[in-house]
């Protein structure tokens, strides 16, 4: 089969080759993959800027597909059943996080795309062994949702966790959101079907803020063109007036501006990665807030996300910038380093 290899850990180790076929045990599903989305994760790791990454790997986290072929064991699913996956590949199913059902927290996780082999290929197997401890990794996709769409659930929970989960967002309340990604912009998606009483959205580009707008934002903040973002942030909802902040650019500076703008006893959930915040904490505790570290999502994330998107209540197409086939994977790659594409999906 046809599957993009990341081959050695050193930068442009990547390479489209041919394969086997993923062996099935007798409590394997086989999954045929239909389409498979580019995470910003997966240009860090070919970058090697991420330690959860093993080589030789398929990478490709983000997937759904159809079930090919199902282990002797395997009563759940059958030939024919349209999945997607949470993406996870192993846990340990003993640890605090494990016993909680909190999987992503293990620290024995290994993602599939990362340190087994994921979705940006012909099939992927997703092993028994963590079907046994965690059955919810694998889901049934709604059958009025496209395969592009299942594609990108996975980050549009990442976002549903961040803003309503972790950040508890209220009706009527006052959001503040960095980062125009797709974590990002699921965001304000989210927050405005949530009924947030002022959404905005800080970024960089004039095009994302400009989707942004499309989706919900009441307002947007060009911080390469603000003065300040708190001060431009104060002169919108007012200062220190923000319920509740997400920081989904990984921007060293933003923790500090996230603290100026939230009101005493707000919350700031962290979802980016900056590899260091350059932050003075001290008005953080003046203001008693929560800041909240964040990971990934949980299966109320994914059962809420699930029933959301068979209702429809998001328009999937408009966070996907280019289908392409996984031949096409250089384009691909390029155009999402570049920022050309909010979501870049593969199509089998
Ligand atoms: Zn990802
Ligand atoms: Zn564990």
């Amino acid at each position: 089969m046809k599957a993009l290899v990341f081959y050695e850990f050193r930068e442009g180790c990547l390479e489209l080759r041919e394969v086997p076929e993923p062996e099935v045990g007798p409590a394997d599903v086989l999954l045929r993959v239909k389409a498979a989305a580019v995470c910003g994760s997966d240009i860090e790791r070919v970058h090697c800027r991420s330690s959860s990454t093993v080589t030789p790997v398929i990478i490709g986290h983000e997937f759904c597909g159809v079930v090919e072929r199902v282990g002797a064991e395997v009563r759940r699913w059958r030939p024919g059943d349209r999945v997607v996956s949470e993406n996870t590949g192993y846990v340990c199913g003993e640890c605090y996080a494990c016993r909680t059902g909190k999987f992503l927290n293990c620290p024995e996780r290994k993602l599939l795309g990362g340190k087994l082999d994921g979705g940006f290929a012909e099939f992927v197997r997703i092993p028994g062994d963590v079907l046994a401890i965690y059955p919810q990794s694998l889901r049934r996709l709604p059958d009025n949702l496209s395969f592009e769409a299942g594609a990108i659930l996975e980050p549009s929970c990442n976002a549903y966790f961040a803003l309503i989960q972790e950040g508890g967002l209220q009706l009527g309340q006052k959001a503040v959101i960095f980062g125009p990604g797709a974590i990002g912009l699921f965001a304000v998606a989210w927050a405005k079907l949530a009924g947030a009483g002022q959404i905005i959205l800080v970024g960089g580009s004039e095009n994302r803020l400009e989707l942004g707008r499309a989706l919900g934002a009441h307002q947007t903040v060009n911080y390469r063109r603000a003065g300040g973002v708190p001060d431009a942030v104060g002169s919108l909802i007012g200062p220190n007036q923000a319920d509740l902040v997400l920081d989904a650019s990984g921007g060293g500076n933003v923790l500090a501006d996230a603290i100026a703008i939230a009101r005493p006893l707000g919350k700031i959930v962290n979802i980016g990665w900056a590899g260091e915040h350059r932050v003075n904490l001290d008005p953080a505790m003046r203001k008693g807030l929560d800041i909240i570290g964040h990971l990934g999502y949980d299966t109320t994330s994914w059962d809420r996300v699930l029933f959301l998107a068979g209702q429809n209540a998001l328009d999937y197409r408009k966070f996907i910038s280019a289908v392409f086939p996984l031949e096409e994977w250089r384009e691909a790659f390029k155009g999402m380093e570049e920022r050309r594409y909010l979501k870049a999906v593969f199509t089998f």
